[in-house]
C-alpha cells in the first residue's frame, strides 16, 4: 500500500499526478510531493519502522515510489554519535555528527537523493539519466546508473576537483564537461531535458529526487531516540536539504512520532557563494544571485532554486545563516579530522566552521543540543587540505635518526614550555 499521493506547486498549489515535471507549468515554482498522512500515522509505527534494515528504505512509506526500491538498497542510514571532543574543541556541552561522508555508495548525502530519483527513472520507463553537478551528485548518478543498468550523461563544470571528475569517470558515464560555471551547466541540462526523453535527476526528476534528503531528518530523529535536537546545522547548495530536512521534522511532529519540540535551523555557506546566507542575515528571502569563487565547490550555486525556502526553515524557527572564508573552511575540516577521527570535504569544513562563528559570536546556545550535518567525504577534495598538509621530512631508516628527529625535539620542546 502506497501513501504518495500527487504533486503540488508550492506557490500557487496546483496539483499535478505523480510525472516527471520539474516545476509548476503555470508559475515555475517547484512542485512538493504530497503524502496521505492520515492513513500514514494509523498504519505505520516509529517501532516497526526501528525493526527494519539500517538503509534510508526504512521510511520507504514517507518516499516517493509507486513499487519496491530496485536499486541503492545500502543507502542511508550513516553513522550518527555524540562528539564530545569536537564539543568541548567549540566549548559547547551536546554536539552530535551526523556523519553522510560515508554513505553508500559514493561518501555523500547525494546517494540518498539519486537512490529515491534513479527508482524513480525506473518507474517512469527512463533507460537513460543524467544530472548537473557540483561533484558530488555527478559520483552518485554516475555510480548508481551503473549499478541499476541505465545509462548516464552527467554534466559538470569544467574546472571541478580533479578527484571528482575522475571519480565519476570511473563507472563508464558519458562526462561533458561544460566550459561555464553551474547555474550554466544547470541551464544547458534543462534544455536537454526538454528536448530528449531522459530522466534528469535535478531537473525533471527534482520533486522526487529531493525528497531523498528527508532521510537525513528521519535518521536525525529516530538516532536521537525519536526526538527532535534544538539546533541543527546544515551546508547548503541549492538549499534543498534544508528545507528538506526542516519537512522531515514536520512530517514526524504529524505523525506523532516525535514531541513537537522547537528545532532551530542554521544554513551554512562559503563566503565565495553565499547567495542564501546573505539573504538570510538581511530578514529577506529575495535571492541575489552571485558568481561562485570558492574551494566549498560542492555547495557552489550562484542561483539556488530553494534559496527562498531555505530562508524561510531558518528564519521561521529562530535560527539564522552564516558563512565562511576558505581559510575558516580549511580549520573546520582540520578540526573535526582531529578531534572525532573524520574526515570531511570542504563542505563539512564549511557546517564546523559556521558552528563555530555562531558559537563564539553567541547566536548558538553551547548549552543546548547541537546537531552537525557533515554531508561529503575528505578523499574527495585533498587539494583543499593538501596546501596546508606538512609533509615531514625524510629520514634514514636508523633508530638514532628517527630519535633525533622526534623524540630529543619533543623532549626539548616539553622543557622549553
Ligand atoms: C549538494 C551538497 C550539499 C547541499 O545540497 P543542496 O540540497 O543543494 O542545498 C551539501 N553538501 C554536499 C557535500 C553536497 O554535495
Ligand atoms: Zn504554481
Amino acid at each position: 500500500m502506497k501513501y504518495v499521493s500527487h504533486l503540488c506547486c508550492r506557490e500557487c498549489s496546483l496539483e499535478y499526478e505523480l510525472k516527471p515535471l520539474a516545476a509548476c507549468e503555470e508559475c515555475w515554482a517547484p512542485l512538493e510531493v504530497i503524502y496521505d498522512y492520515g492513513r500514514l500515522r494509523s498504519s505505520v509505527k516509529p517501532q516497526e519502522i526501528a525493526r527494519r534494515a539500517p538503509n534510508m528504505w526504512r521510511y520507504r512509506e514517507l518516499l516517493p515510489l509507486a513499487g519496491e526500491p530496485a536499486s541503492g538498497l545500502d543507502t542511508g542510514f550513516t553513522p550518527f554519535f555524540r562528539a564530545t571532543r569536537l564539543a568541548r574543541e567549540l566549548g559547547a556541552r551536546e554536539v552530535y555528527i551526523k556523519n553522510d561522508s560515508v554513505n553508500h555508495p559514493t561518501l555523500s548525502f547525494k546517494d540518498r537523493v539519486v537512490a529515491v530519483a534513479l527508482n524513480k527513472a525506473r518507474e517512469f520507463g527512463f533507460t537513460t539519466v543524467g544530472c548537473s553537478s557540483t561533484g558530488n551528485l555527478a559520483n552518485a548518478v554516475a555510480a548508481q546508473a551503473a549499478a541499476a543498468g541505465l545509462s548516464a550523461f552527467i554534466f559538470i563544470p569544467a574546472d571541478l576537483e580533479r578527484e571528482k571528475i575522475i571519480s565519476t569517470e570511473v563507472f563508464g558515464a558519458k562526462l561533458v564537461r561544460v566550459d561555464g560555471n553551474y547555474d550554466q551547466v544547470n541551464r544547458l541540462c534543462s534544455e536537454i531535458a526538454m528536448k530528449y526523453p531522459w530522466g534528469i535527476v535535478n531537473v525533471n526528476l527534482r520533486p522526487y529526487y529531493a525528497e531523498g534528503s528527508k532521510t537525513v531528518g528521519y535518521e536525525v530523529a529516530e538516532q536521537l531516540g525519536w526526538r527532535l535536537p534544538q539546533n541543527i546545522i546544515i551546508p547548503m547548495a541549492g538549499g534543498a536539504l534544508i528545507t528538506k530536512v526542516h519537512k522531515a521534522f514536520e512530517d514526524l511532529k504529524k505523525l506523532g512520532w516525535v514531541e513537537p519540540t522547537p528545532v532551530r535551523f542554521y544554513g551554512a555557506q562559503a563566503t565565495g557563494c553565499s547567495p542564501i546566507t546573505t539573504a538570510a542575515k538581511q530578514g529577506s528571502s529575495e535571492i541575489v544571485p552571485q558568481k561562485p569563487h570558492t574551494i566549498a565547490k560542492s555547495l557552489a550555486i550562484g542561483n539556488p532554486a530553494d534559496g527562498p525556502y531555505a530562508v524561510k526553515a531558518m528564519l521561521g524557527t529562530g535560527g539564522t545563516g552564516e558563512d565562511v572564508s576558505d581559510e575558516e573552511i580549511v580549520a573546520g575540516i582540520r578540526m573535526l579530522a582531529e578531534t572525532e577521527g573524520v574526515f570531511t570535504e570542504t563542505a563539512g569544513g564549511v557546517t564546523v566552521a559556521v558552528a563555530r562563528k555562531l558559537l563564539r559570536s553567541h547566536r548558538l546556545s553551547p548549552d543546548e543540543s547541537i546537531v552537525l550535518v557533515i554531508t561529503g567525504n575528505g578523499l574527495k577534495t585533498l587539494s583543499a587540505v593538501s596546501d596546508s598538509a606538512h609533509e615531514p621530512a625524510a629520514i634514514r631508516p636508523k633508530l638514532e635518526n628517527f630519535e633525533e628527529q622526534y623524540i630529543e625535539q619533543e623532549a626539548a620542546q616539553t622543557t622549553a614550555v
